[in-house]
């Protein structure tokens, strides 16, 4: 019998993760409530999804009532469980507090591929997925990107393995999973609306590195000064990638090296990771930036070490053609190259792509919704980088503030306005690229919608 079947779950957040979380436990027996702050009218998608499925619903607001009611409450990755007073009244009483994640990896039948960091996990997450792919090894690709894991759950687990991209948000309740590989992007600032300080964001990610155990691969950043650190913490086997090569850091860690680097003279990753070198040229490789080399290095660390053979990795090499929203080609128009990069919402993403690009002065689109960040980081790059600088939403005087004196600014009252601007004062050769480094819910639902508004009106030009 489910030990679920006739138990009392609160699910709190009726957004993707809390629809899957509750067609789970309703398929075993679970007696299940959403509870959410938004009103009925605001989540018409989400109950479209539930369509008659049997769940009692608490919209508008939570009752403390619901909380101490419930014998189980499963809390979405958007709600800050340390602040919400009423959950931690429920766990005071020693109700069980848990996730979407935390559900689904106690069901999981198959090794679980978890990965995290500040940016690269969505594109690294379906680059890892295609190699399985191209290999014949159905694997789950989802998470915190696309379908919850619990979906696949309750599909019945059809494929080998689960690649699964994982916030630090769902992160932060979790304690019960044990990766077969944990992979880590980079750290950099972000989300310290939620957090705070850097210190707690970093905790939070660090939690998918105390959940490995000695049979664990965690693939790590050595270029990443976070991430070298995490190396004396980790009990699993370590296997780094990073843009240098080995030789020229020196040292033991030349001399035992096990993991993957970027040859520039060859234009080729190198890994070692099966005992004998392996050569993967690059020439197929579409995606430009040293980011994605770093991500394609983590994802073929990753590939190889769970079985995936040579030619399916050099195969998803010369095919991957990227997400959309990630450094995105628009269009030329008149001379002028237009990228959508709406996905960059911290500092860091939007170095990644100024410093990808390697020639032609950008005209760069930045703002957007403030998540406390401190955008004077940027300031080299867009000196060196970007001929005119157009600001735009709430954070626009924030901005200016940091940047104002690094390019010509100027700041817009609306986006349409934003895309015009910066047509209108290109030249020939240029790039106009839109990488806000602010989240977009200042004047869009999310990333997406803003991206693809941004690619409506580049093609009204
Ligand atoms: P995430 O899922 O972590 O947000 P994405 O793959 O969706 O990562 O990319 C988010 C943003 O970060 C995009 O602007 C992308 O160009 C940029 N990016 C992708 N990979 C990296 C990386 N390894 N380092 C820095 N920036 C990156």
């Amino acid at each position: 019998m489910s030990k679920y079947k006739g138990k009392k779950i609160l699910i709190v957040g009726c957004g993707n993760s809390g629809v899957a979380a509750a067609k789970f436990l309703v398929k075993h027996g679970g007696r299940v409530m959403i509870t959410d702050t938004k009103q009925r009218t605001e989540l018409a998608e989400p109950l479209k999804e539930l369509g008659d499925l049997k769940v009692e619903f608490e919209f508008g607001g939570h009752t403390e009532r619901s909380f101490l009611g419930a014998e189980l409450i499963i809390v979405s990755p958007g709600i800050n469980v340390q602040n919400h007073q009423m959950i931690q009244l429920a766990k005071s009483k020693g109700t069980p507090v848990t996730s979407e994640i935390e559900l689904a990896v106690g069901e999981l039948e198959q090794p679980l591929i978890g990965i995290t960091g500040t940016n690269g996990k969505s594109t690294l997450t379906v680059l890892l997925g295609e190699m399985f792919k191209n290999d014949s090894k159905p694997a789950f690709v989802g998470g915190n990107l696309g379908t919850p894991l619990i979906d696949y759950i309750t599909q019945g687990q059809p494929g080998q393995v689960a690649v699964c991209e994982l916030s630090s948000y769902q992160l932060e309740l979790t304690d019960k999973m044990v990766p077969a590989v944990a992979v880590f992007t980079n750290i950099d600032q972000d989300h310290l609306d939620r957090y705070g300080t850097m210190e707690n964001y970093i905790a939070a990610k660090k939690r998918l590195l105390k959940v490995c155990d000695r049979n664990s691969w965690v693939v790590l950043n050595y270029d990443d000064q976070v991430l070298r650190g995490f190396a004396n913490e980790c009990s699993g086997k370590l296997i780094w990638f990073t843009m240098k090569d080995p030789m020229t850091i020196g040292g033991e860690f030349a001399e035992k090296f096990f993991g993957a680097y970027y040859d520039e003279k060859k234009n080729a990753i190198i890994a070692k990771v099966t005992g004998k070198e392996e050569v993967y040229p690059l020439e197929q490789f579409k995606l430009f930036g040293e980011h994605n080399k770093q991500n394609l290095m983590a994802a073929l660390c990753s590939a190889r070490v769970m079985g995936v053979g040579q030619q399916a990795i050099q195969n998803t090499i010369g095919q991957f053609k990227g997400l959309p929203h990630r450094l995105e080609f628009v269009r030329k128009k008149d001379g002028v190259y237009f990228f959508n990069d709406s996905k960059a919402t911290n500092i860091q993403s939007v170095q990644a792509s100024l410093s990808a690009f390697k020639r032609s002065p950008i005209i760069l689109i930045a703002g957007g919704k403030d998540k406390n960040m401190d955008f004077a980081p940027l300031g080299p790059l867009v000196q060196s980088k970007v001929k005119l600088l157009i600001l735009v939403g709430e954070a626009k005087e924030k901005i200016n503030r940091a940047l104002g004196d690094f390019a010509e600014t100027y700041l817009v009252g609306t986006f349409e306005e934003a895309v015009l601007m910066s047509f209108q004062k290109s030249r020939n050769g240029d790039i106009i690229l839109l990488s806000p480094g602010c989240s977009s819910q200042d004047m869009f639902r999310d990333f997406e919608e803003r991206g693809d508004y941004f690619k409506k009106l580049v093609h009204q030009l």
